[in-house]
């Protein structure tokens, strides 16, 4: 139902066979990117994903890292032929720092619809997805995401029987839809169960530990989670950069009680991360590397 692709896992600068930290998901034919790193289309091709749905693009915020490989992705999407518009959405200053980078890709086939975030909280919808923004805590504005796939209550035909409701209005009822008839008007309400568990993923880096990343990823199905390092000896580094450790992280995922932690956005000196995660998975036991092109479909829960 969704697809979710971490199309890379590094920080700060792309290496080999270490794309820049970058996540793409599939839902209904439309595709949503956040960050947009040097190398991410490129990591996008390795993965097997096209760039041309990408309807939604968001930035965490706007260093390098996380946004030097805009202007190749859009020319690429322009010489695919979209013509369809680009929704973005980022921290202040989004309009400002897209159209600096698009000096060298001013001739787009598409328009671009800036939706600058202003607050310390802010909800998007676009093409089904449900996206929440919501600061953390780096060296300058930054943001994590939440993905939301809602799901709608059952359909309750009993309901519609016992209070009459004409069978042309179930159709429209059960899409969220009023529909009045001969001077009566239905509403959902009237016909549909609570809302069901939908599908959730929360996307998080750069930042220190802070208490809006439990509050937002509270029982996410997936919470990417920036770990810069695994090293206790980096620690001083991750604080004053404005990073985490793997175990910060892995706290944050048992406090917030998501299903899986994948690690991501590591720094170019982590070599071997496996070895940090004994003592990670010793404080969160669903925890995962992240890896480039690591890939779950994830459906939503049948609750029958
Ligand atoms: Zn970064
Ligand atoms: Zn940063």
């Amino acid at each position: 139902m969704l697809d979710v692709c971490l199309l890379g896992c590094g920080g700060m600068m792309p290496l080999p066979k270490r794309w820049l930290t970058s996540l793409l998901t599939r839902y209904n034919g439309s595709s949503l990117l956040i960050d947009c790193g040097e190398g991410t289309q490129i990591a996008m091709k390795e993965a097997g994903m096209s760039s041309n749905p990408i309807d939604t693009i968001c930035f965490t915020h706007y260093h390098g890292d996380h946004i030097a490989g805009l202007p190749g992705l859009l020319l690429g999407m322009g010489n695919s032929d979209r013509t369809d518009p680009v929704v973005m959405i980022g921290p202040k200053g989004l309009s400002h720092v897209v159209n600096s980078l698009r000096v060298i890709a001013q001739e787009l086939p598409f328009d671009i619809i800036y939706k600058e975030i202003t607050k310390e909280e802010e909800e998007f919808f676009e093409h089904g997805y449900h996206i929440r923004a919501f600061r953390v805590r780096h060296n300058v504005t930054c943001y994590g995401y939440v993905i939301d796939i809602p799901r709608a209550g059952k359909f309750d035909v009993e309901a519609a029987k016992s209070q009459n409701i004409p069978i042309v209005a179930w159709n429209p009822l059960q899409k969220g839809q009023t529909i009045e008839i001969d001077g009566i008007t239905y509403t959902p309400d009237m016909v549909m169960g609570p809302d069901r568990r939908g599908i959730k993923v929360t996307y998080c880096t750069d930042t220190r530990p802070c208490e809006s990343i439990v509050k937002n990823a509270k029982a996410s199905d997936i919470f990417i989670c920036e770990g810069m390092y695994g090293d206790k000896e980096k620690f001083p580094d991750a604080k004053k950069k404005k990073h985490m450790m793997f175990t910060e992280a892995a706290k944050l995922a048992r406090d917030a009680e998501v299903d899986e932690l994948w690690l991501t956005h590591f720094s170019p000196s982590l070599v071997n991360g496996r070895q940090y995660m004994k003592e990670v998975r010793s404080i969160f036991p669903r925890a995962h590397l992240g890896k480039d092109g690591k890939f779950v479909e994830l459906n939503f829960i049948d609750e029958e």
